[in-house]
């Protein structure tokens, strides 16, 4: 088993998973410098200052959104990249098991996209994220709980109140299913001013569910 692992490694050399680098059995010292200082700390939540999150009540996330993090989740967004994938989902895992308050969850899901977004980035990454901390968590994983119901402008280079405005009743909850009660944690890839997740949450809490919080790899610094 060594000496396969031994040839996969010798075939498929590892890369570091912020720049990409090939690192083979080393390890990216320079990434590793820059992340050390772009880590939150762990299990603490998002500063609610300057954010909107009215609808939730927690939002984690494990780094601040600046290179060479930002470049990495770019790169999952449109490649194909099962461990790097694992890895991020993993530090997400790790913020919400070392969360102060013990969270109650009940299901999992993800931020909904169009079918155009999908065809443009080639890949869903909340959808990934969310998968896979699910299995990891043993927690009911449902991705069409939320439907995106109307197509919204980019929110990048938006101001907040543009956001919140693009992203109004953008959102709705898929008719089938009974949420009264249940607490529910969102996925997203990144955290910038809270308008998407926060609508999400909201739209969640009109059709009964009584806890909403969310998690992503980064947060924009506010
Ligand atoms: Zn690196």
């Amino acid at each position: 088993m060594k000496i396969l692992s031994l040839i996969i490694d010798l075939l498929y050399p590892k890369h570091c998973r912020f720049c990409n680098k090939v690192i083979g059995f080393s390890r990216c010292i320079e990434c590793e410098e820059k992340v050390a200082e772009l880590k939150r700390p762990i299990g603490l939540p998002l500063q609610r200052q300057a954010r909107n999150m009215d609808c939730l009540a927690f939002v984690f996330s494990p780094y601040n959104y600046e290179k060479p993090v930002s470049e990495a989740i770019l790169r999952l967004k449109f490649s194909n990249k099962p461990l790097d994938e694992k890895s991020f989902a993993l530090d997400i895992v790790n913020e919400l098991k070392n969360c102060d308050e013990p969270l109650k969850l009940d299901i999992i899901t993800c931020v909904p996209t169009t079918n155009r977004e999908i065809k443009e980035h080639g890949r869903n990454l909340p959808y990934i994220l969310a998968k896979i901390i699910s299995q990891e968590m043993q927690l009911e994983f449902d991705p069409d709980l939320l439907l995106k119901i109307k197509e919204t402008k980019r929110q990048m280079g938006l101001s907040g109140e543009q956001r919140r405005k693009n992203i109004k009743n953008a959102f709705a909850v898929n008719s089938d299913k009974k949420l009264t009660g249940k607490s529910v944690l969102i996925i997203d890839d990144m955290f910038t001013t809270g308008s998407t997740m926060n609508e999400c949450a909201e739209t969640l809490r009109k059709s009964g569910a009584v806890n909403c919080c969310g998690a992503t790899i980064a947060a924009a610094v506010r």
